[in-house]
């Protein structure tokens, strides 16, 4: 009887620290098409926020402003790619695409040390060939459950309004690191959802919650 009764503590104590681990809400925000002159102050933002977000930054602006991809790692923030020049890339051949994605890949990693993951594929077009270039570049494709639509409104209150009233927990954000309004709205947007609970984390943050392996022969929107 005494071992029944010791059993049944150490389950109630099991399941209470399985519960405890259970994560918070997550959200990951992703800021497109950078790096640009907002960038820095977006990363100050974060910071400030005790939030991080992932930039998928564009080869030929990296070019322009090398020292930024480090920035972004050294603010506990991820790079992911965004492709050399912005091309839609179901419109360009497996070499090309494989190409385009391994100068990319190598001008961040050469610049960071750190392995790039994620490729977020220009107006989240894919194809045949990019998912066999992911396979070979070991990157996984991440599009957005959630899209602000600053590229669409250019109006603070207006991307404010499109993430609060619609966010979930597990949703990818699409911002643009490129935009003032986008910095402004996010001057509301990230200590609101932080008040909501919300945990702002990496894309790769996101995913390490992912159930299953994650692989480069599919894309990913939000977490589960
Ligand atoms: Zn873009």
């Amino acid at each position: 009887m005494k071992r029944v009764f010791f059993c049944m503590i150490m389950l109630v104590l099991l399941l209470a620290s399985a519960a405890a681990e259970e994560r918070p809400p997550m959200i990951a925000l992703t800021f497109d098409d950078g790096p640009s002159e907002y960038t820095k102050e977006m990363l100050e933002l974060l910071a400030e926020n005790d939030c991080r977000a992932t930039f998928f930054m564009i080869g030929q602006y990296v070019e322009m402003m090398p020292e930024m991809p480090q920035i972004v790692v050294d603010s506990g923030c991820e790079v992911g790619t965004h492709t050399l020049a912005h091309r839609p890339l179901n419109e360009l051949s497996e070499y090309k695409i494989y190409s385009d994605l391994d100068k990319c890949i190598n001008q961040i990693e050469e610049l960071t040390g750190e392995h790039i993951r994620w490729l977020r594929p220009p107006w989240g077009k894919v194809s045949a060939g990019t998912y066999v270039a992911c396979r070979r570049l070991d990157l996984l494709i991440v599009k957005w459950s959630l899209d602000s639509k600053d590229w669409e409104s250019r109006d603070a209150e207006k991307i404010m309004q499109q993430i609060l009233e619609n966010v979930k927990d597990g949703d990818v954000i699409l911002c643009h690191d490129t935009y003032p309004e986008t910095l402004e709205a996010m001057r509301i947007v990230l200590p609101e959802l932080k008040a909501r609970g919300y945990e702002l984390v990496t894309v790769s943050e996101l995913f390490s919650h992912f159930e299953g392996e994650l692989k480069s022969t599919t894309f990913y929107y939000r977490l589960n």
